[in-house]
């Protein structure tokens, strides 16, 4: 037996959908792509959508469309992903990172305002685990120093701040498709955005740059005419991915709500269990629950992970610093140090979590987390 830590859920109609798509005239670009994009916006409740390959190139073309470029800075935080910061350097933009708050994991806004600079240009907010960012906060920072909010919500798709869908509270907010996400189409990422402006330059820098919009072009050569405005990429995604996403939208909710479940089975289990630290939850949100990070207060982290690892169980580790990765090092952050985030890396595990984990497999975590974790 081995249990992931992270799994698609697939059923019979998002295999009917998939083959629909492969019997019908377009497999890219074409209605299943739009259906998709208008199905995540109105969910989230942003006006606009634009789909693309995957969430590393989302934030990529989000991080061109705020004209993130040479010179600027951008502030994220260490404990992500390697996306989250590489897209600014894409931009040939310096990643700037903000120490996390111990208690909810999530960029501390006071280490935010702490590293502001006249070059600062942009926040990327992560909402790591799928537990929303203190984004008023992060918000009246932005506003104050007139930076752009990129919100990567690679594992915060349906999680809700204070009465609002992720998605529909900043600039623009980046979505990742991959299997263990929220929801899957197998590769694919999304951006939602309210600013019109922005949604534009989306769509052009997801596709070459060009444009055959009338409206947009500067002369017109005729019929077949059409100019490539901006230095853009091929990033877009096909609709065979965007059927498999649009029916996998319906049980979105589904999912977390048995996301939730597993996570208040391992609070219940753990609490009170001294060498076992359990993530909290904020008051009036919903997280995601992509991830469930336990932290090893008395063991070794390694010995527990090995020992996890050895009986099956296909525990992670979310995240290394982003900057303490040889290529950052290499490239000027060798000195860089953030408090919390190496604290909480040196403990950190995540524990299997996804819809399809049944009761037996998660009890039998349990047991060995236990059994691993609860003397010593
Ligand atoms: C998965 C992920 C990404 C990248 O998404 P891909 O679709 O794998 O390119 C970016 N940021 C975070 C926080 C992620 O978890």
């Amino acid at each position: 037996m081995y249990i992931p830590y992270g799994k698609q859920t697939i059923d019979e109609s998002d295999i009917q959908a998939v083959l629909e798509v492969l019997r019908s005239d377009y497999l890219t670009t074409g209605p299943k792509v739009v259906e998709f994009e208008r199905k995540v916006a109105d969910y989230v409740g942003a006006k606009y959508a634009v789909a693309v390959c995957n969430g590393t190139a989302a934030l990529h073309v989000a991080c061109l469309a705020a004209g993130i470029g040479a010179g600027d800075e951008v502030i994220t935080t260490p404990i992500t992903f390697a996306a989250s910061a590489n897209c600014v350097l894409y931009c040939g933009a310096t990643p700037v990172f903000a120490d996390i708050d111990p208690v909810t994991y999530n960029i501390d806004p006071a280490e935010i305002e702490k590293h502001i600079t006249p070059r600062t240009k942009a926040i990327i907010s992560v909402h790591y685990t799928g537990q929303p960012c203190d984004m008023d906060a992060i918000t009246a920072i932005a506003k104050k120093h007139h930076l752009l909010v990129i919100e990567d919500g690679a594992h915060a798709l349906g999680a809700v701040y204070n009465g609002r869908k992720i998605g529909s509270i900043s600039d623009m907010t980046c979505f990742s498709f991959h299997p263990v996400k929220p929801v899957t189409t197998g590769e694919g990422g999304m951006i939602v955005t309210d600013r019109e402006d922005l949604y534009q330059l989306l769509q052009l820098f997801r596709s070459h740059g060009i444009t055959r919009d009338a409206e947009l072009l500067t002369e017109d050569q005729g019929p077949w005419y059409y100019q490539q405005q901006y230095l853009g990429y091929n990033y877009r995604i096909t609709d065979i991915s965007c059927a498999l996403g649009t029916s996998q939208m319906d049980k979105l909710d589904h999912f977390i709500e048995r996301r939730q479940e597993i996570a208040r089975r391992y609070d219940a289990a753990f609490a009170g269990v001294s060498g076992i630290r359990i993530p909290m939850q904020q008051e009036g949100c919903r997280s995601g629950w992509h991830l469930y990070m336990i932290q090893t207060m008395h063991r070794d982290r390694r010995e527990v992970f090995e020992a996890l690892r050895a009986a099956g169980i296909g525990v992670n580790v979310h995240y290394i610093p982003v900057y303490q990765h040889p290529y950052y090092q290499q490239h000027g952050y060798a000195e860089v140090h953030c408090q919390h985030a190496e604290a909480f890396y040196s403990r950190a595990i995540s524990l299997p979590i996804f819809p399809g984990l049944t009761e037996e497999q998660q009890d039998y975590v349990i047991d060995k987390v236990l059994e691993w974790c609860a003397n010593g």
